[in-house]
């Protein structure tokens, strides 16, 4: 999720997604509930938590398209989650196969793993072609 449109879809008293958010009259949006218990003290003025403006009134307007919004960033936040954590299980399940590869290969050819691949690693550089000496 791109990092404004979470920003977006964030409310500055609670820091997490709108839950069914209002705007007030300066335009700054809020969670119903976190405005209310912000302006529940009859004494104090009302104000804008974000940018202090104050207003005569209480003037709440629900911001469905906001609502929407959060709730589908909340859906997708979920969904990524659910998705590293399958990723996880999918990359523990192809290291176990890969360790159960090694064991048969050290089963064929009676000889640690470990050995051929120092092998492999000390040929690689004498195969790799010489770079950068032509562009100095
Ligand atoms: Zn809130
Ligand atoms: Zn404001």
């Amino acid at each position: 999720v791109p990092i404004s449109l979470r920003d977006e879809a964030t409310c500055s008293i609670c820091l997490s997604f709108f839950t069914d958010p209002v705007t007030i009259d300066c335009g700054h949006n809020f969670c119903r509930a976190c405005i209310a218990q912000c302006w529940e003290r009859p004494d104090t003025d009302i104000s804008c938590p974000q940018c202090r403006e104050t207003f005569p009134q209480r003037t709440l307007r629900p911001n469905r398209q906001l609502g929407n919004l959060a709730e589908i960033l909340e859906e997708l936040d979920k969904e990524i989650v659910k998705i590293q954590d399958e990723n996880v299980t999918k990359l523990s399940e192809e290291i176990s196969r890969l360790s159960d590869l090694i064991n048969e290969i050290e089963e064929k050819y009676q000889q640690p793993t470990s050995q051929f691949l120092q092998v492999r690693r000390l040929e690689t550089p004498r195969s790799l072609p010489r770079q950068g000496r032509d562009s100095e």
